[in-house]
């Protein structure tokens, strides 16, 4: 698991500032995946991506707020200075199960997301601290979450019929569950096979999976709500090849070459990266 650059995202309401580290780079194995597609594992970390701002206390997407300034950790002099320029600013941190729901009233776009956190997040009193039962107040909000939930799931995406048979597994409604999980494609039959066992069991709790929830081979159950960058590389040596003379001439989308440079006279492990028109070269 790699750090990727800290940055320093702003609140689009009041401006106030706060701390994000992001990954570089990361990965799921030995990934511990859940049936209501949480993952646990030691090469990954979520991000969140609703905040709540302390200060006015509006909600916002993360990545719609702007990003005023980018701390790259491997830098020296300019990180530090950076670094202690912001040094007052705390990090950003999961909003709560009640500003979960709080968020409902002021953010429309992508409920789904919400709803899917909220549910995970209630999960994890079963998940973690092994009880059994919710309380009564705890439960009605379960089971109205879990109803709306399914109300906004796709009844066309495979991934999202799992979901809705799992939330239907949950509150107990296993004759429900087992009508979803009968339409769902052969391709998920590994995951169908466990989750009938559990119904047959009446257990209604969320279980361990063997393997994650794939929709192909590198995108998760996630990726049914979140955009999701599965490389951030980070590009050394941009300075000394003046990269901002070229930037107008990269195109998003455009396949580099990587060449490795073992007579580079600084370092024996350098790598050139060349566009198609061999404008960019930097190690
Ligand atoms: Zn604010």
């Amino acid at each position: 698991m790699l750090p990727g650059p800290l940055l320093i995202i702003e609140c689009p309401f009041c401006e106030s500032q706060i701390k994000m580290r992001i990954l570089a780079s990361w990965n799921t194995i030995n990934a511990i995946s859940w049936s209501d597609g949480k993952i646990e594992a030691p090469m990954y970390r979520e991000e969140p991506k609703l905040a709540k701002c302390k200060k006015c206390k509006h909600f916002y997407w993360i990545n719609k707020a702007k990003t005023v300034e980018k701390i790259h950790w491997f830098e020296n002099e300019s990180s530090i200075i950076l670094l202690n320029k912001y040094n007052k600013i705390g990090y950003i941190k999961f909003p709560t199960i009640n500003e979960y729901f709080e968020s409902l009233n002021e953010i429309k776009y992508n409920q789904k997301y919400i709803r899917l956190q909220i549910w995970r997040l209630y999960n994890n009193y079963f998940r973690k601290i092994k009880i059994k039962k919710l309380s009564n107040e705890k439960q009605i909000k379960y089971d109205e979450n879990a109803y709306k939930l399914i109300s906004l799931l796709d009844p066309k995406k495979e991934i999202e019929k799992i979901i809705k048979a799992e939330l239907y597994r949950n509150l107990g409604n296993f004759n429900q569950s087992k009508k979803i999980i009968e339409q769902i494609s052969t391709e998920y039959d590994d995951i169908k096979i466990y989750l009938l066992r559990e119904i047959n069991k009446l257990n209604k709790y969320t279980i361990k999976l063997h393997a994650p929830i794939k929709l192909s081979d590198n995108v998760d159950i996630n990726s049914i709500t979140d955009e999701i960058y599965l490389l951030d590389c980070e590009i050394a040596g941009t300075y000394y090849q003046k990269i901002n003379n070229i930037y107008s001439d990269l195109i998003e989308g455009e396949k580099l070459t990587l060449k490795r440079e073992s007579n580079n006279e600084y370092d024996n492990y350098a790598i050139s990266v060349y566009n198609q028109t061999d404008c960019v070269k930097t190690e």
